[in-house]
């Protein structure tokens, strides 16, 4: 008891609102997609499992693992941290749909925001689906919000929405306190986007990954479109593996996470686990200010399927060069993993069930 006493203190004293607030998050059902596991998949779970306070609330989401027969590195791929990013949802998709594993396991949340996939955006509105010709035929795909609902959030927004950590020096919009990528390292009885962030942290930490990503997308014209950003601890090895794509025909930017820049997955995933963290960019052409008229999958110079592929072909690179370091035991082996041409060639569909 006296334990805890002085760690209440501790907490009144300090005041960390957002580990010890217990906020009322409305509880419900998360939402439900057309994802057909494929071959490779050999266990599905829900991210509650990992953070209980995520349960029955529209924030939980499925985690998919693909378990290697040969023991090695456990790698992460998040998809969907911004619900309107479809090459991030859809590339983390194909993994689960097509992807198998020889060597290590991989574990993939193909809607890591589940909440934001079932609004829309009111930035930039797109239609409710993406709808992808498969083997089985039509197939539609859920299209969100970059932000958690508000109506789910359980909390109104605050007037500016600043990172708790004492390093953090951005001052965001209110709106922002529903960005998943913005709420690293989470909460576990906080709002609903910081019980989700807690819940993969909690993930990653529980399942010792190696190596995670969290696939994105940003405007054809910002900064950001076709970056890999690193945490500092693993950017020589991101350097390494864009030089490798290069030679491949893809290029993409490097940049290395903030210090006082926080919440994001690249800094805190790296920085509070053992993973290597990763957070990739492509450019989406419904990433602009006026989505009249643009064509989600099919833009004639930024399809679906050149973005998928890009973010799969940066994805192995990085991998590639991650096994060049690792001694033999932590070594991961994928396999079905379609090169960028032909992904771009045979489009999306053609790697889901
Ligand atoms: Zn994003």
């Amino acid at each position: 008891m006296r334990v805890r006493h002085a760690f209440l203190f501790a907490a009144a004293v300090l005041s960390l609102p957002a580990f010890f607030a217990q906020v009322a998050v409305p509880s419900g059902a998360p939402a439900v997609h057309d994802i057909r596991p494929g071959p490779g998949v050999t266990a599905t779970k829900m991210l509650s499992a990992y953070a209980p306070r995520l349960a029955n609330t529209p924030g939980d989401t499925t985690v998919y693992v693909l378990e290697g027969q040969e023991p090695g590195a456990t790698v992460f791929v998040a998809g969907g941290t911004h619900g309107n990013e479809i090459a991030g949802i859809m590339a983390a998709i194909v993994l689960v749909e097509h992807a198998r594993v020889r060597k290590g396991r991989l574990i993939v949340v193909p809607h890591a925001n589940n909440s934001a996939i079932t609004d829309v955006d009111p930035e930039r509105p797109g239609p409710p689906f993406i709808t992808l010709t498969t083997a089985s035929g039509e197939r539609r795909f859920r299209y969100g919000s970059r932000r958690t609902r508000l109506d789910q959030q359980g909390a109104p927004d605050p007037k500016i929405y600043r990172h708790p950590n004492p390093k953090a020096d951005e001052t965001l919009p209110g709106t922002e306190a529903r960005n998943l990528n913005r709420a690293y390292p989470g909460a576990a009885g906080g709002t609903l986007t910081e019980r989700m962030a807690f819940g993969i942290m909690q993930l990653l930490t529980a399942e010792q990954v190696s190596v995670a990503f969290d696939f994105h997308e940003a405007g054809p014209e910002s900064r950001l479109a076709w970056m890999v950003v690193a945490n500092p601890k693993n950017l020589a090895t991101a350097a390494a593996a864009l030089f490798d794509l290069e030679a491949q025909g893809l290029v993409m930017k490097l940049e290395r996470s903030s210090e006082t820049f926080r919440g994001l997955s690249h800094r805190e995933w790296g920085d509070a686990t053992k993973a290597q963290a990763y957070l990739f960019e492509t450019p989406s052409p419904s990433m602009v200010n006026d989505t009249t008229g643009v064509d989600f999958v099919n833009d004639p110079k930024l399809p679906l399927s050149k973005r998928v592929g890009g973010q799969l072909a940066t994805f192995a690179a990085v991998l590639e060069a991650y096994n060049r370091d690792a001694p033999p035991a932590s070594r991961v082996a994928l396999l079905d993993l379609p090169a960028m041409t032909v992904v771009e060639k045979a489009g999306v569909g053609a790697f889901l069930r």
